[in-house]
């Protein structure tokens, strides 16, 4: 445990050393997220910080963070705070506020990779990206998340069944180390390969190289409905490997047990789809960057104990997955979350993990596929002592299944077993902890 902060001499020790670090306005606080340093999308948590720190620029935030590892202040990256178990909060220590460092290299024609500071939004990106026909190839369903604050835990998105997570897009990445190190590393390199879904437990990311795809906005999309689980599964396997189906959006209603969802392809004449089981509807246009993203809306006002697991699948037992979807649906429903998921929850399918080798803290399941199921329920605040027992129940289940949390939702220290999280990956990861992060000032809370 360090010693607690007195907040005048750590402002005026910054002042000296001519850091941006201010005291947390009074006003953001009591406005609650998303302004607040002290609140997250899940308005659950409250933790207030002595300050929030703004590098501009990435000497500035290597800087920023070799002050506060000498000051032995605790601190949090922040990207937007999407969030919902206090992930990016710090009671008594600093916010690494990394909004404003977010500039876009100018991306060459000939060249498909971009490079990226961390905290630019994925909305930002497909926007200076767009001129150039390119993309991401991976993009979850909120593109007002950060990329670094979305490297930091993996990024699952409707490409993921063919594509993998987000991660899987990164080349290369510069981390800041503890000591104020400005890093360039590459797969293969632990420093690269474990800050990849790291949750910034090794140092933060300053920026990432990113591979980009060369495609238009213009998808052409189908609605499906599928009035049994087993059926959606079935599509679902074959959508890994269809040229028609690049992007896959569904949703379960959880009370009625039937998933409806839309599949589709960019450009002109898209490709056929191979058979499916579920019904399809008639081929529409559709402008993916305006329908490709949430929020912010209404949905994003209520507290929100979101549980987001991943739980193993088999594509090929389509039967098997539909009898463990289902028991996930028993305790949703005996939860009592269901009149609270009044979108349903989506769910997204992942290759087998040993597909995506360098990213060995990714929340994927070694040598299976994967169900991702983000549960975020719009709960009231009165009801949710009520619900959050049955939230435990779910993360309990989900590794008793071999499955994994994916590291975003409410979480208690009790809540990650990180043996089964991360598994043989464990002993490295705390090694490479003591190594760069030795006095686990920076993001504790997790190793
Ligand atoms: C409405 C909604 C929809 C969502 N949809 C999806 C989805 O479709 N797919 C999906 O995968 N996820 C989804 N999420 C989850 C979201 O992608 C993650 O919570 C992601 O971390 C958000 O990015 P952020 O910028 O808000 O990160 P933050 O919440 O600010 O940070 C996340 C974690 O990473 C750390 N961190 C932040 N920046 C850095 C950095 N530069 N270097 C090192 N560590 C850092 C923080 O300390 C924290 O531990 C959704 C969340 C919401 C609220």
């Amino acid at each position: 445990m360090s010693p607690p902060v007195d907040p005048r001499d750590l402002l005026a020790a910054a002042a000296a050393a001519d850091l941006p670090l201010a005291p947390p306005r009074a006003d953001a606080v009591a406005a609650g997220f998303p302004g607040s340093p002290a609140h997250d999308f899940g308005k659950i948590v409250t933790r207030v910080p002595v300050a929030v720190a703004t590098p501009r620029d990435r000497d500035e935030l290597a800087r920023c963070v070799a002050f506060l590892g000498a000051q032995q202040v605790p601190f949090v990256a922040r990207g937007t705070a999407h969030g919902s178990g206090g992930q990016a909060l710090v009671d008594g220590g600093v916010v690494l506020d990394l909004r404003g460092l977010a500039a876009i290299g100018a991306p060459s024609p000939g060249d498909d990779d971009v490079v990226v500071e961390a905290g630019a939004t994925w909305a930002e990106l497909c926007d200076a990206l767009r001129p150039l026909s390119r993309a991401p190839a991976v993009l979850t369903s909120n593109w007002h998340t950060t990329v670094g604050g979305t490297l930091a835990v993996g990024g699952f998105g409707d490409a993921s069944h063919q594509k993998g997570p987000q991660v899987t897009m990164v080349r290369a990445l510069e981390v800041v180390t503890l000591d104020g190190a400005r890093r360039e590393v590459r797969e293969g390199d632990p420093l690269f390969d474990f800050s990849l879904a790291g949750r910034g437990q090794l140092g933060i990311i300053a920026a990432a190289r990113l591979a980009t795809v060369t495609r238009s906005d213009d998808l052409r999309a189908r609605g499906v409905v599928w009035e049994r689980l087993d059926h959606f599964l079935h599509d679902l396997a074959s959508f890994a490997t269809s040229a028609g189906a690049e992007i896959v959006r569904a949703r379960i209603a959880w009370a009625r047990g039937r998933v409806r969802g839309a599949v589709g392809a960019f450009g002109a004449g898209a490709p056929r789809l191979p058979p499916l089981l579920g019904r399809l509807g008639a081929e529409t246009r559709v402008d993916y960057a305006e329908a490709g993203t949430e929020g912010p809306n209404r949905h994003w006002e209520a507290p929100c104990p979101a549980l987001e697991v991943v739980i193993p699948w088999e594509p090929a037992d389509p039967a098997g997955g539909a009898a463990r979807l289902e028991a996930l649906r028993e305790r949703v429903l005996a939860a009592g979350l269901a009149p609270y998921l009044p979108l349903g929850s989506a769910v997204m399918g992942t290759g087998p993990g040993a597909r995506w080798p360098h990213a060995p803290l990714a929340p994927l399941l070694a040598g299976s596929s994967a169900l991702v199921v983000p549960i975020r329920p719009e709960v009231p605040a009165a009801a949710l002592p009520r619900v959050m027992p049955g939230v435990k129940d779910i993360a309990r289940w989900t590794y008793d299944e071999g499955g994994k949390l994916y590291l975003v939702g409410v979480e208690a220290a009790e809540d990650v077993d990180l043996e089964r999280q991360v598994g043989p990956a464990l002993a490295p990861w705390r090694e490479l902890h003591a190594r760069y992060n030795p006095s686990g000032l920076m993001n504790p809370g997790l190793l």
